[in-house]
């Protein structure tokens, strides 16, 4: 897109202050862009976040055109010009709408509850050769995604494929007036985002709002509600109902029900534009399952490994730097990138803006592979090596180039970057912890909606996050908004200021002989006893500093570690004419906050709480003592006792006293099959022979035992992993590294995965911790260390 910033005001209905300037791309994320002198900011109020606050660093950026719905002291800013609108969000979606209009090319909308995404890749992937196609980059699919994604319109593209999402009624009717699409795709109606709605059928219609100027309508046919409805309100349209059996898919490269209805709705589309049917076909055996996340994991050498293989180009490249750029830390950052293809520009365009991009996110060393990058090789300013192919970087790197650094691997599907990720992996062990961020983010939020304005956060990321690791959850959450991380420990304090945290941290078991480390590292420590007090202020006037932040720590009723109601006098004498330390915060815990029998008893340490801080608050007055008191279950069930900040913890990882509905799952737990047996009655499994066979058995020896932190008592049944969406029961003991399931029945090959526990009702962390009689916590962090963690985000 080009526009003027005048146009923008009058396409806007709004005015503009300051100077005009051309724009050629629009961005809400204030991260600073690539482009910035041709990059209209589009400031965001949301529920957490104000996008006008990053108008000052973004203009120190060089971005020089904002769009405003508050007022802003534009003197302030000389060279920029603003549009100032009444609604920030409805000026970007008029704006989309208008570079719509002027589209030329087919608009294509794909709606449904699951697959948006896979048929449209898919699209694009048998796109034939020289069509020139846009597609909406990832799930860019919502109020503000859409429109950001029409306006990524160059205009002289055949085909513009948008993948629509909603979660709530209403919200149709707009991204319409946005899209206004020329053929509709209808993938499938599931129960995902039902909240909000308050059946299918209302769903259903909502979705279908859609399609309301739409001349084309593809959907599967083998669904009776939805055919039926499409028939009904759109019958004098071209309907085009197809089924896996429309199309001889026999090469198509998977197999299960869902994919084989996606290819055909993504083949269907290309038929109903008249396309010859044969130069899509041949594409067909090639299609690749789309990896919708960028997995973060541990590399060799201690460095981190983001592998991205979404489709590679320079939208969703920008998108994955800034990820290589929030997880990096202080790690050198190298990107290891492929011929980007079917960009639409001309390669000397393309390789510019790359390298300009490379230059904004301070990309220490590019690694280009493939024959049209190497010949842009003098566009990059930075460290640089090039390849012609995937394999002649294989032959020829050098390890010692991989130590300690951040990479990111991005490349198109042709160039194989999974054999890249397999040699800068860590050597792995098959079963993993997939931890999901975005469902942490998610989380995060819940709580944040539950308190009111102004009050803070604190994270507790004691023992690795509850099991999920602790860099990685604080590398984002440095990002969210949170005031304060709270560990166990001094070392896992100094961890994460040496990975690059640089937020405040907390450490809650600070004994004595760590305080000099703390010190050295910047950690507060909470001090629960006099002797702790006397011993923190000594190490403090040692290193010779002042004023330096400590946690006091009460007790009201847990008894475990705390000043007592008794004790607060001489903590005021202690604290009182010295200025070596200062109380940053006072807390207490509370002991049955999850629980109703205990209600009174929470209102009282509720109570003597507020009466001992009120105490050292009216000691020192001016200090801006911040009070806490609740932790996950707290927020959740004692809204009245929220004070200055809350404690959030197992919450974060997807456990809830109240709305369990309301959270996401965080973690996955997985393995595969290493080998399948069958078994005739009279034969026995495992240790103690306990797996008693007495009807003929296939069973699945899945590489995951009591070392792992699979409890011995979930053997001989008590617990069954998920095979291919079905129980499968673990059968005889657990052993140390292994165990066997039950998979008879189970349409289930060796290396197909299976999932101890994770999303699924029925296989959860609480499901898990019930048949254990324990807690979710000690599930959670009971998972060994020699799982590997694995990250996962959008
Ligand atoms: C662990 C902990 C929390 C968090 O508890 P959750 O139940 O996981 O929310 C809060 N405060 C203190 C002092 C803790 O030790």
């Amino acid at each position: 897109m080009t526009y003027r910033l005048e146009e923008i005001a009058s396409i806007t209905g709004s005015t503009l202050t300051g100077r005009d300037c051309r724009i050629e791309r629009v961005i809400t994320d204030s991260r600073n862009p690539y482009d910035p002198a041709a990059t209209l900011f589009v400031a965001i109020r949301g529920n957490n976040h104000d996008g006008h606050a990053f108008i000052r660093s973004l203009y120190a950026g060089g971005v020089r055109a904002f769009l405003t719905d508050t007022d802003i002291d534009t003197a302030a800013y000389p060279e920029a010009g603003f549009v100032r609108c009444p609604d920030s969000v409805a000026a970007l979606q008029r704006l989309a709408t208008y570079h719509r209009n002027r589209f030329r090319g087919t608009v294509v909308a794909i709606t449904g509850s699951n697959g948006k995404t896979v048929t449209k890749e898919w699209i694009a992937q048998l796109c034939p050769p020289g069509v020139k196609l846009f597609r909406s980059p990832r799930s860019y699919n919502s109020q503000i995604g859409v429109a950001l994604s029409l306006l990524m319109l160059d205009g002289d593209e055949r085909l513009a494929i948008i993948e629509a999402g909603i979660s709530e009624p209403g919200e149709m009717e707009r991204l319409e007036r946005m899209i206004r699409p020329d053929v509709g795709i209808f993938t499938n109606l599931g129960d995902a985002h039902q909240e909000h709605f308050s059946d299918l059928g209302q769903k259903l219609n909502e979705k279908l709002i859609l399609f309301r100027q739409a001349q084309t309508i593809i959907y599967n046919a083998s669904a009776p509600t939805v055919a039926q409805r499409i028939c009904e309100l759109y019958g004098d349209r071209q309907l085009a109902g197809v089924t896996p059996q429309s199309y001889d898919l026999s090469t198509l490269p998977f197999s299960d029900g869902a994919s084989r209805e996606n290819a055909a709705e993504a083949i269907a589309l290309y038929d109903v534009l008249g396309f010859d049917r044969q130069p899509v076909l041949v594409s067909l055996p090639t299609l690749q399952s789309v990896a919708m996340r960028m997995e973060l994991k541990e590399g060799i050498s201690g460095c981190k490994l983001v592998n991205d293989s979404y489709n590679s180009d320079i939208n969703s490249l920008a998108l994955s730097l800034d990820y290589l750029v929030s997880v990096a830390g202080g790690q050198p950052k190298i990107l290891i990138l492929s011929d980007i293809r079917q960009s639409g520009l001309p390669a000397e365009k393309l390789y510019e803006q790359v390298a300009a991009l490379l230059r904004t996110k301070r990309i220490d060393t590019l690694i280009g592979i493939g024959e049209e990058i190497v010949q842009h090789a003098a566009s990059f300013g930075c460290d640089k090596a090039f390849y012609r192919n995937t394999d002649e970087f294989l032959r020829s790197y050098n390890r010692t180039q991989f130590v300690n650094k951040s990479i990111l691997l991005k490349g198109s599907r042709a160039f194989g970057f999974e054999k890249i990720s397999h040699a800068l992996e860590q050597r792995t062990h098959t079963t993993v912890l997939e931890v999901n961020l975005d469902n942490m983010i998610h989380n995060l939020n819940y709580f944040r909606s539950l308190l009111d304005p102004g009050v803070r956060i604190m994270i507790m990321d004691k023992a690795s996050g509850y099991g999920t690791g602790t860099y990685e959850v604080a590398s984002m959450l440095q990002h969210q908004g949170v005031s304060f991380l709270a560990v166990a420990f001094a070392d896992e304090g100094v961890t994460l200021r040496e990975a690059g945290i640089t937020m405040p941290v907390v450490v809650l078991n600070a004994d004595s002989d760590s305080f000099e480390i703390m010190i050295d590292y910047g950690l507060e420590p909470e001090i629960y006893s006099f002797s702790s007090l006397e011993a923190f202020s000594q190490a403090v006037r040692r290193h010779g500093e002042t004023r330096y932040p400590i946690h006091l720590k009460l007790d009201t009723g847990m008894h475990r570690l705390g000043f007592t109601e008794s004790d607060i006098d001489g903590v005021v004498a202690a604290l009182r004419n010295q200025r070596t330390l200062y109380i940053r915060s006072v807390f207490t815990h509370l002991a049955g906050s999850d629980e109703e029998r205990h209600n009174d008893f929470t209102r009282e340490q509720i109570a003597r709480y507020t009466a001992m801080s009120d105490r050292l608050l009216e000691a020192f007055p001016g200090e801006h003592i911040i009070r806490h008191v609740c932790n996950t279950a707290g927020i959740e069930r004692f809204p009245e006792a929220q004070f200055d900040m809350v404690r959030l913890g197992v919450g974060l990882y997807g456990i809830s006293f109240a709305h369990q509905e309301q959270l996401l799952p965080v973690s996955t737990l997985r393995s595969r099959i290493v080998q399948i047996k069958e078994l005739q009655p009279g034969e026995t499994v495992g240790y103690g022979r306990w797996g008693i066979i007495d009807r003929p058995t296939r069973t699945a020896t899945v590489p995951i035992g009591y070392a792992d932190g699979l409890d011995r008592h979930l053997s001989r049944g008590a617990w069954s992993m998920l095979v291919n969406g079905r129980p499968a029961p673990i059968i005889g003991n657990i052993c140390m590294d292994t165990c066997m399931l039950d998979i008879t029945g189970i349409d289930a090959r060796e290396g197909d995965p299976v999932t101890i526990f994770g999303a699924e009702p029925g296989n959860t962390v609480s499901d898990m911790a019930a048949v254990l009689k324990t807690i979710p916590y000690e599930i959670m962090t009971s998972i060994s260390t020699r799982v590997k963690r694995v990250y996962t985000k959008e």
